[in-house]
C-alpha cells in the first residue's frame, strides 16, 4: 500500500524527538553589584520562548561556604545555567533560597536547587498556598516545553510570617514581610547587612511599568518607606537594572502620580468606564510595556481609591 504508515517507527521517531528537546540557551552572565552580590537582569518584557521567561532578576549572594539564593527565576534549566556561571565564580553549593513573593517568575527555579543541594526553600506563606505540586503555571503556558522542561513546583520549606534574620556562612540576611498588600498580598524585601545592598522584590521595577494587578497603590506607596528605612545603599528590583541611589525613585514616582490622578479624577466623578481615558501617565509612555500594563494599573487603581476616601 502507498499511503501505509509504520506505527512503530513513528512512535519510535516521536519518542526521540521529546526527548531530545534542545536545551534553551540563556546565554547568562552576571553581573556584580556588590563585594559579595552577583545579578542575573532579566528582560523588560512578558516571559516568551524568546527570553526563556527570563524578565525577572534573581542574585546569588557568597558567604563563606555557601550561595543564598534570591529568587530562583522562571524556569529549572535558568537555575541550572545560573548556577554554572556562578560556579566559575567560585565553586560553592547552594544552601538556601528566598523567594521574594509568590509571582512564578521569581521562583520556578527552586525546583533546580532543590534537586541538586537539597537547598531550604524559604517563601511566603501564599506562594504554598495558591500553588501545590503538578499545577501548571503562566510560565508553562507561555513557554514551549523546550524551555520549561524539568520546571516543576515543589513545596517551601520554610514560609515566613514575621521579620526574620538568618546567618549564613557568616553574613547577615533580615527578610521582612510587609504585613502589607503591596505588590501581591504578601511580598517580603531580604537586606544584606554587610554590603547594605536590599533586594526589594517587585516592590520596585524600574525601566518598565509593573503590573500591580495583584497589588494595591497605597500599599506600595507604604512599603517605599519601609525599604527606605533599611538604609540600603544598593537595590536590586524585582524587574529592572537600575540598582544605584535612583532604582526606587521610578516607581515611588509612578504610584504617587497615580494616586494623585485618580482621587482627583474621582473627586470630578469620572467613573470606572473612563478612568483609564482620563487618568494616564505620560511620564512613563516610553518604559516597557506602558501599553501592555497601564491602563488595567489605572482601573485596579480606581477600584482601591474609590472606596478607600
Ligand atoms: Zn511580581
Amino acid at each position: 500500500m502507498q499511503h501505509h504508515i509504520d506505527i512503530k517507527a513513528l512512535i519510535v521517531g516521536m519518542t526521540l524527538m521529546s526527548s531530545s528537546l534542545l536545551a534553551f540557551d540563556y546565554k547568562l552572565e552576571p553581573k556584580q553589584v556588590s563585594p559579595s552580590v552577583w545579578c542575573f537582569f532579566g528582560k523588560l518584557e512578558a516571559p516568551s520562548d524568546s527570553n526563556g521567561g527570563h524578565m525577572s532578576n534573581s542574585c546569588y549572594i557568597q558567604t563563606k561556604d555557601s550561595f543564598v539564593v534570591v529568587d530562583s527565576g522562571a524556569t529549572y534549566q535558568f537555575a541550572s545555567q545560573s548556577y554554572n556561571a556562578m560556579q566559575k565564580i567560585a565553586n560553592l553549593p547552594v544552601s538556601t533560597v528566598i523567594n521574594t513573593h509568590g509571582h512564578d517568575d521569581h521562583w520556578l527555579g527552586n525546583s533546580y536547587y532543590k534537586e541538586k543541594f537539597n537547598a531550604k526553600l524559604i517563601g511566603t506563606p501564599l506562594q504554598d498556598k495558591t500553588y501545590k505540586s503538578g499545577d501548571k503555571t503562566r510560565i508553562h503556558r507561555m513557554t514551549s516545553p523546550e524551555v520549561h522542561k524539568g520546571t516543576i513546583i515543589v513545596k517551601l520549606d520554610t514560609n515566613i510570617d514575621k521579620k526574620t534574620t538568618l546567618a549564613i556562612g557568616g553574613k547577615k540576611i533580615t527578610i521582612t514581610p510587609t504585613g502589607l498588600k503591596a505588590h501581591t498580598p504578601d511580598d517580603m524585601f531580604i537586606f544584606l547587612e554587610d554590603d547594605k545592598v536590599l533586594f526589594s522584590g517587585d516592590l520596585v521595577m524600574n525601566g518598565r511599568i509593573t503590573s500591580n494587578r495583584d497589588g494595591s497603590v497605597m500599599g506600595q506607596i507604604k512599603a517605599h518607606s519601609q525599604l527606605n528605612a533599611t538604609g540600603w545603599e544598593v537595590l536590586v528590583p524585582g524587574h529592572g537594572m537600575i540598582v544605584g541611589k535612583d532604582a526606587l525613585k521610578e516607581s515611588e514616582q509612578y504610584f504617587t502620580l497615580m494616586k494623585e490622578r485618580v482621587i482627583k479624577a474621582i473627586d470630578n466623578d469620572i467613573g470606572a468606564e473612563d478612568i483609564s481615558k482620563v487618568v494616564t501617565l505620560p511620564e512613563f509612555k516610553n518604559k516597557a510595556m506602558y501599553k501592555e500594563l497601564n491602563r488595567r494599573n489605572v482601573f485596579e487603581a480606581y477600584s482601591e481609591l474609590e472606596f478607600a476616601e
